[in-house]
């Protein structure tokens, strides 16, 4: 890592579609607030990239994140149909991004929790998304029998395990409960649990682990969220579940993601390009923003990251400069600039 005082780290800035460069305008404005590190390279990804390109992620901008291993993504819309695959599935792949970080907690007062803290972190490349699927025909009937199989391997149930238990670790935090359908698919997922115990015993000094099964889990998270602390689960349990945490306080406009590999790593909203409301300027910037905390925790920012969340938390539960998916009326410019106004106060405890 270059020396923290001189730094500047490249990294790839990609827009993306629908409220995708809003909300990443929104959220450059506040990372240059911050005198963040990041030295861009804008470059194109999605349906602008089609249009232009012919292809999601055009060549320029793989090469471009070859280059500096580390992206901020703005939502990208999947082609339907055309044969495209996954773009999310292929920068995956691509950059080898095992572990899937995803952390919620109560920002705004008064829903159904107070205090939900959790950090979930999903296996990212193999399980039920490997897409190994196929039909058999019976008589005339082409679609007569689907048949989808799960891919997990020991090296990357150990991979993303070590993850969460580094992470657990290195973020104080007590326990990590890895969750799976082991009694069922005794196989694929047992192999999973199989081996998170085993890694566990180089961390059992210094954090616990317990273990739920799928649907109780999904049970016990809606009775009581406070009772979990770190979750680590396979990918499709994970993209289940995160999608359930993020509901529990406040919804999709508050949840960020990181995508996080030994050599590369790509953050973004957990959030799709909501065509619903693009171009209108009411887009919460917020996962966006908080996934770019994320980053500068990442590259070793940690004061500046917590000056980022101190004034999302202080614009949203005492200024009460909320957007609309927040049952607020504030654009995404007035929150924007509810921010900047506390970041600029903030700046003489950051100097
Ligand atoms: P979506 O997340 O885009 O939208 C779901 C609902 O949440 C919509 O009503 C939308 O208006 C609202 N919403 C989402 N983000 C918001 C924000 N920041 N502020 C306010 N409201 C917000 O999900 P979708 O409609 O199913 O998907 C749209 C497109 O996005 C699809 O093409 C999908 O493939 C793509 N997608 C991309 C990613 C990604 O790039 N990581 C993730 C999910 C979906």
């Amino acid at each position: 890592m270059p020396n923290q005082a001189t730094r500047k780290i490249p990294a790839t800035l990609i827009p993306g579609d629908g409220i995708g460069p809003e909300i990443m305008h929104a959220t450059v404005r506040v990372l240059t607030a911050l005198d963040a590190p990041f030295e861009w390279e804008e470059v194109m990804g999605g349906m602008a990239a089609v249009a232009r390109q012919g292809d999601p992620l055009p060549k320029e901008t793989m090469d471009s994140i070859r280059r500096t291993r580390l992206a901020l993504k703005g939502p990208l819309t999947t082609p339907v149909g055309g044969g495209y695959r996954s773009v999310n599935v292929r920068l995956r792949e691509e950059f080898e991004l095992y572990a899937n970080l995803r952390p919620v907690r109560t920002i705004v007062p008064g829903g159904r929790y107070e205090d939900v803290d959790i950090v979930l972190v999903r296996e990212n490349t193999e399980g039920f998304y490997v897409g190994f699927e196929h039909f058999i025909p019976i008589k005339g009937d082409p679609h007569a029998v689907a048949i989808g199989s799960g891919v997990n391997t020991r090296e990357g149930c150990r991979r993303v395990a070590e993850f969460a238990f580094d992470y657990a670790v290195k973020n104080n935090r007590k326990n990590v409960t890895c969750v799976h359908k082991a009694n069922i698919l005794k196989a694929l997922t047992g192999l999973f649990l199989e081996e998170v115990r085993e890694c566990f015993k180089r961390y059992s000094d210094r954090i616990t682990l317990d273990d739920r099964i799928i649907d109780a889990c999904a049970m016990q998270l809606v009775l009581d969220p406070t009772k979990f602390d770190v979750i680590l689960t396979t990918n499709l349990f994970g993209d289940i579940l995160s999608d359930l945490i993020a509901g529990l306080v406040g919804g999709l406009g508050l949840a960020p993601g990181g995508n996080i590999g030994t050599e590369a790593a790509i953050f973004e909203a957990v959030h799709g390009s909501a065509p619903d409301i693009a171009g209108k300027g009411v887009a919460n910037p917020t996962a966006l923003l908080l996934a770019a905390a994320m980053m500068l925790d990442y590259v070793g920012e940690s004061t500046k990251a917590r000056v980022l969340r101190d004034a999302v938390d202080g614009v949203i539960r005492d200024d009460k400069v909320r957007t609309r998916d927040l049952g607020g009326k504030a654009s995404t410019l007035e929150y924007t600039d509810a921010l900047m106004r506390r970041i600029e106060a903030a700046a003489p405890a950051r100097a």
